[in-house]
């Protein structure tokens, strides 16, 4: 029960508050700067282990101090590591976050997180078919997710697929995933032509689409379903998505409805909206409790 394996990326977030952006040549004086763990796999597995999964990471970092502390935070958060590869030839995966007036410009360096092949992915097979629940997102090669996918389904293990950032997917893989999770913009792209109501319906019970303050949308098979969200005051929506996902995994792998564990999914995200960066304010089981309406 709850055995949750996560293959994706795990990276740090460098960022800098400025007032201004520097001019090409120019250096400035900025007001802020911090580092936050990210990377959406890292994330996704930090939000079902703290809810009570069983997690397993599976990823690449650097051999560098970067790295030591990215694998140092997934196990002080009760996550198994020993999946978790350090390369040399790659340092380990950041995002370098400018902050003007409350808006982002990012620099996104994969590095280590695109060392992951496809030969790593049959090493797994057998670790796989011992899960409940894989998940995985698009930070990683194409070609490695197409492979995962591909796996599960031959071994019948259930795969959650986040499809963020947003890129196109073959119809062969979304017919092999149990789950996936766009968010609006996400879903726009995958399914060109098709308003979320017509999408859920042509893939019922299988396609959730995420729609931030207003919950998130599916088709239970008879008909369309919007699980609301919580009506909070954001304080920082980084990684609401990502909480939202490992949440969810742990309502299915608990044995949880759809609709119960997408209610348990927003109850997560709405709570870890309200704290800074993406893993600070996700919540515990105990956190979660107090807070279910
Ligand atoms: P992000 O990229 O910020 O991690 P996302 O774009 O992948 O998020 P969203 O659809 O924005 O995903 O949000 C995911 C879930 O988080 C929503 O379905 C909802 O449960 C919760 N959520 C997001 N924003 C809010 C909000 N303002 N108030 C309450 N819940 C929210």
């Amino acid at each position: 029960m709850r055995n949750i394996m996560v293959v994706g990326s795990i990276s740090t977030d460098f960022v800098v508050t400025a007032d201004r952006r520097p001019e090409t040549g120019e250096t400035i004086t900025g007001k802020d700067f911090k580092t936050t763990f990210g990377g959406k796999g890292a994330n996704q597995a930090v939000a079902s282990a703290r809810l009570g999964g069983h997690v397993s990471m599976v990823g690449t970092v650097g051999n560098d101090i970067f790295g030591q502390e990215l694998v140092k935070n997934l196990a002080t958060n009760g996550i198994a590591v020993k999946n978790v590869e350090r390369v040399t030839h790659f340092p380990s995966g950041s995002a370098h976050i400018t902050i003007v007036d409350g808006d982002n410009a990012i620099v996104y360096i994969p590095g280590a997180n695109n060392a992951f092949d496809l030969d790593r992915v049959e090493k797994l097979a057998a670790e796989m078919e011992q899960t409940d629940l894989v998940i995985i997102q698009n930070e990683l090669p194409q070609d490695v997710v197409d492979k995962i996918i591909a796996v599960c389904y031959e071994k019948d293990v259930k795969v959650l697929y986040n499809p963020a950032p947003a890129r196109t997917l073959d119809e062969d893989s979304l017919e092999k995933v149990t789950f996936i999770t766009p968010n609006e913009s996400e879903f726009k792209l995958m399914f060109p032509g098709l308003t979320v109501s017509e999408g859920v319906k042509k893939y019922p019970k299988k396609l959730i689409v995420t729609l931030g303050s207003k919950g998130v949308c599916y088709h239970d098979g008879i008909s369309e379903r919007i699980i609301p969200s919580y009506h909070v005051t954001p304080v920082d929506t980084t990684g609401a998505g990502d909480t939202f996902n490992g949440a969810f995994a742990v309502g299915i792998t608990s044995g949880l409805d759809m609709e119960a564990s997408l209610h348990f999914g927003n109850l997560a995200a709405a709570l870890s909206i309200q704290k800074f960066g993406a893993q600070g304010g996700m919540p515990t089981l105990e956190e979660m409790k107090g807070n279910d309406k």
